[in-house]
């Protein structure tokens, strides 16, 4: 097989991984890419929001499948365009997008399937937006309807921050606050069959404790020891099915990956969003542990015949991925500072734990920083304190100026708190 991976991150280049590990892959593109995905795959240069672009791309290459990794390609409308010039593609359509690319979208196919989500209101005026944050009341929890890659939510106790927010934004949703732990569930599926991987664990705020501003991840875990066992099935039958049916009756079945972030709260579990791709950084230490060929399965999803893949293969090892931010991130991340070390965790430390790059370029010689995540350092071990201790040691050798990560990803369920 021929596949051409879209996106240039992380996430990128755990499925280029993966991909470049499956002994059906004989050949592996990815546009742009980054200096770490060059390593396993080909680069080609191409404008990811090109639907055309990636079209025409993957007809020179021959390419047998395309992969969207990225959100805003595929509310695009990338996979329209591949999709049109008669090449599989693992993504959904632009309008199946609109599930991660519009939160009122998404909360509109929640209310039909009956998915539980916290109660929420769709506001454009101030008058609506007073009304909705005196009716759910502090913690305010104000999101933009936009696509904004995470960033684009406010939760906070302060009334005039949270109406601050809103007035800011044309459209918001705002929504009752959610309690309890966060889990990532991530389903592959045709639009009629759904898959479930893993639950994954991430670290939204820049800081330890869950201090600091939101940003688009610092690190994750998988499993998670102190989850419910019967979680998937049960998200399966209450979240991912009804969600897939509900696009599926609608005309728009979903095709690709389709990601819950969900709350474990008192009163049961809630979706807090969609998202219509894999997670950054939860895919990093989901398909560490996952064992089936990923290839043959995303073919089989872009195909339509998921109902004949066998169930995935799971390691029973756990883990762990810390993610290095350039200095300043998430506000202004300064970049082109050299990184140094990534040949010392390769030697020294593989191959149960690996650099994964985000923003890296090549420059010469050297690696340099080229946005605010710059790496994704991942280990596996037989239990979460293990896969930890390894992940730390490893990003201990790296050396970036003014870099920052957080030393607790994991820390609590690893101790089992
Ligand atoms: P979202 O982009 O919707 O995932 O929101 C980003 C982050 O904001 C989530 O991962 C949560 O940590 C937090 N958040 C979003 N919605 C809620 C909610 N209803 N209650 C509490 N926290 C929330």
């Amino acid at each position: 097989m021929k596949v051409l991976v879209i996106g240039g991150g992380a996430r990128e280049h755990a499925l280029c991984r993966s991909l470049s590990l499956d002994p059906d892959v004989n050949a592996l593109y990815c546009a742009p890419g980054n200096a770490g995905i060059a390593e396993v795959a080909e680069l080609r240069p191409v404008d990811a929001l090109d639907g055309a672009a990636v079209a025409r791309l993957a007809t020179e290459l021959g390419a047998d499948l395309v992969v969207v990794g990225p959100e805003a390609p595929l509310v695009a409308g990338v996979s329209d365009a591949v999709r049109a010039a008669g090449i599989p593609v693992f993504g959904p359509s632009a309008q199946a997008a609109q599930l991660e690319g519009s939160k009122a979208f998404a909360k509109d196919v929640m209310a039909a399937a009956d998915v539980p989500t916290a109660r929420s209101y769709v506001c454009t005026t101030p008058e609506e937006v007073d009304t909705a944050l005196d009716a759910f009341g502090a913690p305010y929890v104000v999101k933009d309807d936009g696509l904004a890659a995470g960033k684009g939510v406010v939760v906070t106790g302060d009334r005039a921050a949270a109406r601050a927010h809103a007035l800011g934004c044309d459209r918001v949703v705002i929504e009752e606050y959610l309690d309890g732990p966060e889990v990532s569930l991530f389903a592959i599926t045709d639009g009629v069959t759904v898959l479930p991987l893993q639950p994954a664990q991430d670290f939204k705020r820049a800081l330890d404790g869950d201090e600091g501003p939101n940003t688009g991840g610092m690190g994750a875990y998988s499993p998670l020891p102190w989850a419910d066992p019967k979680l998937v099935e049960e998200v399966m039958e209450t979240v991912l099915q009804p969600t897939v049916d509900e696009l599926r009756h609608r005309g728009t079945p979903f095709s690709g990956l389709l990601y819950a972030g969900l709350a474990i709260t008192s009163r049961g579990v809630r979706v807090i969003e969609f998202n219509a791709r894999f997670g950054d950084p939860e895919t990093q230490v989901v398909l560490a542990r996952l064992r089936t060929p990923l290839a043959g399965v995303l073919l089989h999803a872009a195909n339509g015949t998921l109902d004949a893949e066998p169930p995935l293969r799971w390691s029973a090892d756990a883990a762990v991925t810390v993610v290095i931010a350039s200095h300043n991130y998430p506000e202004t991340p300064r970049t082109g500072d050299p990184i140094e070390g990534l040949a010392e965790v390769a030697a020294e430390d593989g191959p149960d734990a690996y650099v994964l790059h985000a923003g890296t370029r090549r420059e010469g010689e050297a690696v340099v920083s080229a946005g605010g995540r710059v790496l994704s350092v991942t280990a596996t071990g037989s239990d979460l304190a293990r896969a930890r201790e390894k992940a730390y040691k490893a990003v201990a050798r790296i050396r970036l100026d003014g870099s920052q990560h957080r030393t607790d990803i994991a820390a609590k369920a690893a101790e089992g708190r």
